[in-house]
C-alpha cells in the first residue's frame, strides 16, 4: 500500500509512521530526515536546503520532487511505502500524481496549542530517525533503537515553530481538501495517546488493504 501521512509539525507523523512501517514491513520515507542528513553531510542538496530548513520555510518544490522521484524508484518501495512529510504543497501533490498511485492519506489532526509543547520537548536521532519527547525519556540522552546521541532540532525553537505552523496552514492544509476530493482522506484525532492513535490507524489500514 502507498500511504501519505499528513498533518502539522508535531502531530505525530514520524512517531506513527515509524511504527506502522515496522508492522507493515515497508519503508518510511521522511523528507525531513532526508534533508537533515543531506545538510549534515553537506551534499549539494543539503547546501541548498539548509537555510530553508533552519528558518522553518519550505524547501523549493523542484528539489523535493527530484528527491521523491529518485527515492520511489528504488526497489524497496515496490511493496509500498509511507510518505512522511511529502507532499507539503499542491504543486508537490500534483507532481506526485504523475509518478505514483496513492491508496490512502492518513491525516493526523492536532490543535496548534499542543504542537508548540510537543515540539519544544522533541528529541530526535539523526542516525535512525527515531523520535522521543523529554517528558518520557527520564533523563536518557541516547537512542533506544541505535544508541546514537539524541539532539534537539534547530527548527524546534518557539519562533521557528510559529513560522512552520503558519506555513502549514497556508501551504500544506489545502492538501486536506485536495485528497478529500479524491476520496483518499482518513482523519485521525492526534490528541489521543500515541498507542490509541496507532491502533486506530492500523485498524483503518487493515480495512483498506
Ligand atoms: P511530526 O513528525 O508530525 O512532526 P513527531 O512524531 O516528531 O511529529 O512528534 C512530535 C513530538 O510529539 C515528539 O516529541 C513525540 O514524542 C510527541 N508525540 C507524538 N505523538 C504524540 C501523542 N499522540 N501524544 C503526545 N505526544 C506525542
Ligand atoms: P515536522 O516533522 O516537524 O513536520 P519535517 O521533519 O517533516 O518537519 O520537516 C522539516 C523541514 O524540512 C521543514 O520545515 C522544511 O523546511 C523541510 N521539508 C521537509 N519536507 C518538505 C517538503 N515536502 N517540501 C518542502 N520542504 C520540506
Ligand atoms: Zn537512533
Amino acid at each position: 500500500m502507498n500511504i501519505i501521512f499528513l498533518g502539522p509539525p508535531g502531530a505525530g507523523k514520524g512517531t506513527q509512521a515509524q511504527r506502522v512501517c515496522d508492522e507493515l514491513k515497508i519503508p518510511q520515507i521522511s523528507t525531513g530526515d532526508i534533508l537533515r542528513r543531506a545538510i549534515k553531510e553537506e551534499t549539494p542538496v543539503g547546501l541548498k536546503a539548509k537555510a530553508y530548513v533552519e528558518s522553518g520555510k519550505l524547501v523549493p518544490d523542484e528539489i523535493l520532487v527530484e528527491i521523491i522521484k529518485d527515492r520511489l524508484a528504488q526497489d524497496d518501495c515496490k511493496p509500498g511505502y509511507i510518505l512522511d512529510g511529502f507532499p507539503r504543497t499542491v504543486p508537490q501533490a500534483e507532481a506526485l500524481e504523475k509518478i505514483a498511485k496513492i491508496d490512502v492519506v492518513v491525516e493526523i489532526a492536532v490543535a496548534d496549542e499542543a504542537l508548540v509543547k510537543r515540539l519544544s520537548g522533541r528529541r530526535v536521532c539523526l542516525n535512525c530517525g527515531a523520535t522521543y519527547h523529554v517528558s518520557t525519556l527520564g533523563g536518557k540522552t541516547t537512542c533506544d533503537k541505535c544508541g546514537e546521541e539524541l539532539i534537539q532540532r534547530k527548527d524546534d525553537n518557539p519562533e521557528t515553530v510559529q513560522n512552520r505552523l503558519n506555513v502549514y496552514h497556508s501551504q500544506t492544509a489545502p492538501l486536506i481538501s485536495f485528497y478529500q476530493e479524491r476520496g483518499l482522506l482518513k482523519t485521525f484525532d492526534g490528541m489521543q495517546d500515541i498507542d490509541v492513535v496507532y491502533q486506530s490507524i492500523m485498524d483503518a489500514l487493515r480495512k483498506a488493504e
